[in-house]
């Protein structure tokens, strides 16, 4: 008799260096490469039209390449504990491998998995450093169980080195059990500029951004309107592409440019490592400064929909929408605006970014909005971005202005910037005086 593992699929969607597939490949003769498309994902409104797009495109890839290697993906649809237990009976597997989860809710789902599967005799195995490249807890500071602070993080983290990377398998023999079709990528509502999904597209541009992007990044990575970044946040956010080869990869590449691109990958574990030692950060304050935030509605809509009267902010919004995706100059600023100059609560920004980001990613989101509002691990809490300073800097000639917002259009230069000096523009006033927004901000921070 052949003996069956599966593996589970969730933020993992590739076969290079993949090592639960590599684990039940050693394991057994026959292995069922599984995703369920989960109903409790849904319901904690995670799936939301951009990123079920780039999911079914990271899908097809995922069968496309299992299918060439002899097997294909298996799709389950429904509450995720009932459909790999379902498997698991259908196939009479041994084992389940899934790669360690970060967040809260995929702990819990994690544990549930264990106990519903020990009931079937079936084991669990977990498998560290997949989604991350260090996993999270590997580093820690003397007596706590995670780094508040990166510098020091990123210290130990270099360090401490990452796995080998590992190949993909060659041959993947999946038992005869049934699957659901794999979702479309025509979805409703998504955002028209979207990125292809998937790990061979995602493989394909980290080659190029390897040998024509990263050597200028240290350089040019905060440029708005150029292509100074890697823009492969969403497939690391769908595990497309792993953090550890990326990491070895862009290490032997070498330079000033490969070495920062390093270290946007350490942030990266360093919010992991954050939200995994405090799951509730992702909805209450990291560190609070006992705010009381506002939720003017017409102020946030506001920003949303990009008509505030501050072109860069409103360009920034509207690349989101457009694109599904945004600068990470753009989301810091767009960020301080709405929490520092507006004064709203960052939880309304960080729920609107979630809902549109193709990259949307509990840990890199909520501790990035919180590292904005000053109640995360940033060590300036109270420093305030000025959109016009932050425009001047990083679009200089308002090439990115204009892109995204055309009424801006016929301005030249940096007159872009303030359309409310140019006259006769069919764009709206500033919605906030800068100075009356600072000071708003100061007194509630008892800086005054
Ligand atoms: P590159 O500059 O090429 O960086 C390479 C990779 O490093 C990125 O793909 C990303 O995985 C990681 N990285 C870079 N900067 C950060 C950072 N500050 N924190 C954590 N990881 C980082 N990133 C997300 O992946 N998902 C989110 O939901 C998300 N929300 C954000 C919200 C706010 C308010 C802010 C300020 C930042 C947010 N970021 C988020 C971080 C960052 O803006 C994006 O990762 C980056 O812009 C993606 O573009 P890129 O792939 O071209 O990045």
């Amino acid at each position: 008799m052949t003996s069956v593992s599966v593996v589970l699929f969730t933020s993992d969607l590739r076969v290079h260096d993949h090592p639960p597939l590599r684990a039940a490949l050693r394991a057994a003769d026959r292995v069922v490469p599984l995703f369920v498309l989960d109903e409790a994902v849904r319901r904690a409104g995670f799936d939301v039209p951009n990123r079920r797009a780039f999911l079914a495109g990271a899908l097809a890839d995922l069968d496309a390449s299992l299918r060439g290697r002899g097997g294909r993906l298996v799709l389950r649809e429904g509450p995720l504990v009932d459909e790999v237990c379902a498997v698991v009976r259908e196939t009479d597997a041994r084992e389940v491998h899934l790669a360690a989860g970060v967040s809260g809710f995929a702990l819990r789902r994690e544990e549930r998995l264990r106990e519903a599967l020990r009931e079937q005799g079936c084991a669990l195995r977990v498998h560290d450093g997949v989604i991350t490249a260090l996993p999270p807890g590997e580093v820690t500071p003397q007596g706590r169980d995670h780094f508040a602070v990166f510098t020091p993080y990123l210290r130990r983290w270099e360090a401490a080195g990452t796995r080998k990377a590992l190949g993909a398998p060659r041959r993947v023999d999946v038992p005869d059990v049934a699957s659901a079709e794999l979702p479309s990528a025509e979805v409703a509502q998504a955002s028209p500029g979207l990125p292809e999904g998937g790990e061979s597209v995602g493989r394909k541009r980290f080659a190029t951004w390897l040998s024509s992007g990263v050597d200028d990044y240290a350089r040019r990575h905060d440029e708005l309107a150029g292509e100074g970044t890697s823009r492969l946040s969403p497939y690391l956010h769908f595990g497309c592409l792993s953090p550890v080869e990326l990491v070895h990869r862009t290490r032997s590449r070498g330079g000033a440019g490969a070495e920062a691109f390093v270290r946007q990958l350490a942030w990266r574990d360093f919010h992991h490592q954050t939200l995994h030692a405090r799951p509730r950060a992702a909805h209450a304050d990291y560190r609070t400064h006992q705010d009381r935030w506002r939720t003017d509605e017409d102020d946030a809509a506001a920003w949303r929909e990009g008509r505030t009267g501050y072109p860069i902010v409103d360009a920034a919004m509207r690349q989101l929408r457009h694109e599904g995706w945004m600068h990470n100059r753009a989301r810091l600023l767009v960020a301080s605006f709405l929490v520092k100059t507006l004064y709203l609560d960052w939880r309304i920004g960080a729920r609107h970014f979630l809902d549109l980001l193709v990259d949307g990613d509990v840990a890199n989101n909520q501790l990035n909005w919180q590292w904005m509002a000053g109640t995360g691990t940033d060590t300036r809490p109270n420093r305030v971005l000025n959109p016009l300073t932050q425009a001047r800097r990083f679009d200089p000639d308002g090439v990115y202005v204009r892109r995204w917002v055309p009424e801006l259009r016929a301005l030249e230069g940096r007159a872009a910037h303030e359309p409310w000096k140019a006259g006769d523009v069919d764009y709206p006033a500033p919605i906030i005086d800068l100075a009356d927004g600072l000071a708003r901000f100061r007194s509630a921070r008892g800086l005054e």
